[in-house]
């Protein structure tokens, strides 16, 4: 069985960029945040099964991340041509749908049971979520839900796993995890 830093390598050899261990009982969770994405500023609330309202309770989908272990956490940074350049955003966010969907089949190959996967943003695995036609989750074995739909302070948590929230100018930065339960 691998240990924390043999799987946190196996991420790395995936593609992202920083990894870090971070205790599950040590994560800044915020029910608050919840306003953010009723906010929608990203433009999914409502509109995917892994995110908010569908999701469900944040309250409930904190208590759910409490009962696991450990948070591997990853993350890519990506270099923008300037704060406009669009295609480079859609290009960065392209590669950490590889990388998440990546992590899910390298975990699931290794026969980690108990481990629930993260993702940036809403669920990327369909190009249009079919909630937007209200019909069932398509892939429910592959849909992916988001740290910030489970409440996580992200600007806390990427201390913890010794990077750096915001990269500097003309970057985009975006964060994962595999929360273990016990194995
Ligand atoms: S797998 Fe597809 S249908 Fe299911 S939540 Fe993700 S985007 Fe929506």
């Amino acid at each position: 069985m691998m240990d924390h830093e043999e799987l946190l390598q196996q991420i790395l050899a995936l593609g992202a960029d920083k990894v870090g261990a971070v205790p599950v009982a040590e994560i800044d969770f915020e029910p608050s945040f919840r306003s953010l994405c009723e906010s929608n500023a990203c433009g999914m609330y409502g509109r995917s099964w892994m995110c908010p309202p569908h999701i469900g309770k944040v309250e409930d989908l904190i208590a759910q991340a409490k009962g696991y272990q450990t948070a591997l956490v990853y993350q890519i940074v990506d270099t923008l041509e300037d704060s406009y350049d669009f295609e480079g955003m859609m290009a960065a966010g392209e590669r950490m749908n590889r990388l998440t969907a990546a992590v899910r089949r390298k975990f699931e190959e290794l026969g980690l049971k108990n481990c629930l996967f993260l993702g940036a943003g809403g669920c990327r695995i369909c190009p249009k979520c079919a909630k937007q036609d209200d019909e069932p989750c398509r892939y429910p074995d592959l849909a992916m839900s988001s740290l910030e739909a489970y409440g996580v302070n992200v600007s806390v948590l990427a201390p913890q796993a010794g990077m750096k929230y915001i990269n500097g100018v003309n970057t985009v930065t975006y964060f994962g995890a595999v929360l273990l339960g016990e194995r």
